[in-house]
């Protein structure tokens, strides 16, 4: 996720966000200075002080008072402009964008492990104001008479800013949310160390893999556990990782999983078994002549490798027990061979 959202995407969402409202409050400005709604005049004139500094928040880092200011702004704003000019002129429908906007803030806040806002109390803070002002505006009427063709061109308006948001925001959440489960199986899926598919993505793909017929291959180094002893585990780690490459370079048209250990998974689809073992007798030798060297340190070793064909559909379990029992038979042999 890191990767997707980071600190630097949410600050310059929060200038954009804080652009977009220092216009908005522009233009009501221009509005209430026309109609002489003298209150909303100055609170818009505070607001744009309000929305012009704001951006040095941002800047500190401060992400989570920013939130937090321009939602209260936005709550208190809108309320008093219901409360003043009639609830028909839309005004406290921004509260249901806010509240979209500020549960994106949270999960975002969350994602890249910031300080974040909690949105459910402010959420809930709001549809009590919402309700309140509603009644309260039947109840008591508007202080200020707007003209009725600007009470519903700016209840068409608020309408249409809260779309925007909403649906800006749904559908930043729906790719996010899908990006974020790729990558999830991507790495579920992947080997940390050497970067190879693992088992868990053997068993996700296992019906396509075995749909035709083919070879299925067990690799293990020999005599690993002295190797470690001898050289140590990080030496270990960096032999795993270059012995990836190796097969990897080795065999073109073959799926080379790490199995788990030092055991490696290789599944290929040729039937020919000449050419199997001729292929796996290769890769044997390449590795016995291959000197790993690393950090001043320096070994070279050898793989048992246990092998077995499938039919088309066979089941990957069955085969991998076979492919193992070959592999015994090759370390109970003596090692360091290729056993069909
Ligand atoms: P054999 O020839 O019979 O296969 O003997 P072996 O020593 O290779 O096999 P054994 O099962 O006794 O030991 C496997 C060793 O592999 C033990 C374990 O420490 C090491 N190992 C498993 N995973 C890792 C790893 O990720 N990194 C490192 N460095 N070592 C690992
Ligand atoms: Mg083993
Ligand atoms: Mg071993």
């Amino acid at each position: 996720m890191e990767e997707l959202l980071s600190h630097r995407l949410a600050k310059k969402i929060c200038i954009f966000i804080d652009l977009c409202f220092l216009i908005i409050h522009v233009g009501m400005l221009i509005l209430f200075s026309l109609f002489h709604v003298t209150p909303l005049i100055y609170f818009n004139i505070f607001s744009i002080f309000f929305y012009s500094v704001l951006p040095v928040i941002v800047i500190k880092d401060k992400l989570r008072f920013f939130v937090l200011f321009v939602y209260i702004e936005v709550l208190i704003h809108m309320t008093f402009a219901s409360l003043l000019t009639g609830w028909e002129c839309g005004y406290s429908v921004t509260l249901i964008g806010m509240n979209v906007l500020v549960f994106f803030a949270e999960y975002f806040g969350r994602s890249i492990k910031g300080n974040y806002v909690k949105a459910l109390p402010l959420s809930i803070l709001s549809t009590c104001v919402y309700t309140a002002t509603y009644f309260f505006d039947k109840k008591n009427g508007a202080y200020y008479e707007l003209p009725d063709q600007v009470v519903y061109r700016m209840q068409i308006m608020w309408g249409i800013v809260v779309f925007v948001i909403t649906i800006f925001i749904l559908q930043l959440f729906t790719l996010l949310s899908f990006q974020s489960e790729q990558l999830l199986s991507e790495e579920a899926t992947k080997d940390k160390l050497t970067g190879l598919p693992n088992r868990h993505y053997l068993s996700k793909y296992e019906k396509e893999r075995m749909k035709e017929g083919g070879w299925i291959a067990m690799v293990d180094i020999d005599d690993f556990k002295k190797i470690n002893d001898t050289y140590g585990h990080l030496f270990g780690d960096y032999i795993l990782q270059e012995l990836a490459k190796i097969m990897e370079r080795s065999l073109d048209d073959t799926l080379v999983c790490r199995w788990g250990g030092e055991e490696f998974l290789l599944i290929g689809k040729n039937t020919d078994i000449f050419m199997v073992r001729q292929k796996l007798e290769e890769l044997r030798r390449k590795i016995e002549e291959y000197y790993f060297q690393n950090d001043g340190l320096s070994t070279k070793l050898t793989v048992t490798v246990g092998f077995t064909f499938y039919e088309p559909g066979a089941n990957m379990n069955e085969m991998i027990k076979i492919a193992d029992k070959k592999l015994y038979v090759g370390k109970y042999g003596g090692k360091n061979r290729v056993i069909a």
